[in-house]
């Protein structure tokens, strides 16, 4: 089955508004490859003014509460980010798991309420480096999958995202064999949750993702995009990525 390459800039904590100016270039690059899908989840405070500056990219959020509302000061409910435009959200970041110990649970209760808005999910899994060292990257993964990914997850509006820990920000990346396996498994793990929606559903890499090394892991057997951090903040390192997409 073919899936549409979908290539998704992660800002993190990264960008005021002046920083909105690379948007304009971005969009110029997804319009002119519109076989290729293009978000970028941008900071919070930044949806807004960015959903008026794409068209072709799709805005999206980096978090979700998986509540629609209540007591839980500096959260933000799906609801509020649909009303200001964001369509897709990151879920179970590994920055997330670390930095505010946000469980695969965690990540299975956001994704149902971005669905339950009616917003796209990124889903993020990834082993650490000792994990992987230890020869337990493909459990791990596996397990991740199983307790995060949604019941009724379809290609429409779900993706999955292999993002090994060990190669977010560090310029390091797993060989093509090592992505091809994860990947493979991911896939297969689906299959067994989600039957034959599976198929649908997109899983990217990300870690360290470059205009340099993005063709090579594009080309990979059931990579279908990559989620992108550092080298999403400019035009000038993005469209690149998108351009190997297309
Ligand atoms: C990320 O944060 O999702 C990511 C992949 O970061 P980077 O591309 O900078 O490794």
């Amino acid at each position: 089955m073919t899936r549409r390459k979908l290539v998704a800039g992660n800002w993190k904590m990264h960008g005021l508004r002046a920083q909105l100016k690379e948007i304009a270039a971005i969009e110029a690059a997804a319009a002119a490859h519109p076989h290729v899908d293009v978000a970028l989840c941008v900071p919070t405070t930044l949806i807004a003014a960015a959903v008026d500056h794409a068209r072709a990219v799709r805005i999206g959020a980096q978090d979700v509460h998986e509540n629609e509302h209540g007591p839980h000061t500096g959260c933000v409910s799906a609801a509020m980010l649909v009303e200001v435009g964001a369509q897709t959200v990151i879920v179970g970041h590994s920055e997330r798991r670390a930095d505010q110990n946000e469980t695969s649970h965690d990540a299975w209760a956001k994704a149902a309420a971005a669905r339950k808005q009616g917003m796209g999910v990124i889903l993020c899994v990834g082993e650490t480096e000792a994990e992987r060292n230890a020869g337990r990257a493909e459990r791990v993964v596996q397990a991740q999958i199983e307790k995060s990914v949604p019941e009724d997850a379809d290609g429409d509006w779900f993706t999955l995202s292999y993002e090994p820990r060990w190669a977010i920000g560090t310029g390091r990346t797993p060989t093509t064999e090592e992505i091809a396996s994860i990947h493979a498994i991911a896939r297969a793990k689906l299959r067994m949750m989600v039957s034959d929606a599976a198929d649908r559903i997109r899983i990217l890499y990300g870690g360290s993702v470059t205009g340099d090394n993005a063709a090579k892991i594009l080309a990979v057997e059931n990579v279908d995009g990559a989620l992108v951090g550092g080298a999403s903040l400019t035009a000038e390192k993005f469209v690149p990525i998108i351009e190997a997409a297309a």
